[in-house]
């Protein structure tokens, strides 16, 4: 099937929103979702996986991976922290049957909604305030300051790209937040 008659689901919104956390539930909850694995130059976290979480890459490896035409979109998220959608992921989901799901920033979502548009879930993950961010960003013990300041400065502009998306989950409370993005997924892919 082409791709672009595949359903998709996109989920966006600032590091520290809680978008991953909601992805990941999503997936437990949905069997017929497939996360899409993004490959970076950022460090391993402790808990994470290479080829699970991410696919790990030098700064070398992903930059042969741009000029391959291998990204279906990438950005510099923040500096040489490169992130990028492979498009061997799409396939790699189609093949299984399932519906790829992206956890992206929000310039990606963006660039991902504007090549797949219809068959689209997209939805804008927000902090109930940037200071709530910041606690949680601090709580999860990821990031030294300077990486904190610049997930927090990057989080503010993040906010004001909430209204270009068709749906909205503040996360105040995270069963209310996994609640609500139940309610669109079932009814996305019941459509
Ligand atoms: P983290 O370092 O916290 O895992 O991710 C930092 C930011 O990069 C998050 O907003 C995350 O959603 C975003 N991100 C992860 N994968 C991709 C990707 O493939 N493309 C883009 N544009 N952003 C991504």
């Amino acid at each position: 099937m082409p791709i672009s008659n595949s359903k998709l689901l996109l989920f966006c919104g600032p590091s520290g929103s809680g978008k991953t956390t909601i992805v990941r539930h999503l997936i437990k909850t949905f069997p017929e979702l497939s996360f899409s694995v993004s490959a970076t130059t950022r460090s391993k976290r402790q808990n994470e996986v290479d080829g699970v979480d991410y696919y790990f890459l030098s700064v070398d490896e992903f930059h042969k991976k741009i000029e391959n035409e291998e990204f279906l979109e990438w950005e510099e998220v923040y500096e040489n922290g490169f992130y990028g959608t492979l498009r061997s992921e799409i396939d790699r989901i189609a093949a299984l049957g399932k519906v790829a799901i992206f956890d992206v920033d929000v310039e990606g979502g963006i660039h991902i909604k504007g090549r797949f548009g219809k068959n689209l879930l997209d939805v804008f993950v927000k902090p109930p305030s940037i200071n709530d961010l910041h606690h949680r960003l601090v709580a999860r013990a990821s990031e030294t300051t300077d990486s904190l300041d610049k997930r927090i400065l990057k989080a503010e502009l993040e906010l004001t790209y909430a209204h270009r998306f068709n749906h909205v989950i503040i996360n105040k409370d995270l069963n209310v937040a996994f609640a609500e993005a139940e309610k669109l997924v079932r009814a996305f892919l019941q459509k």
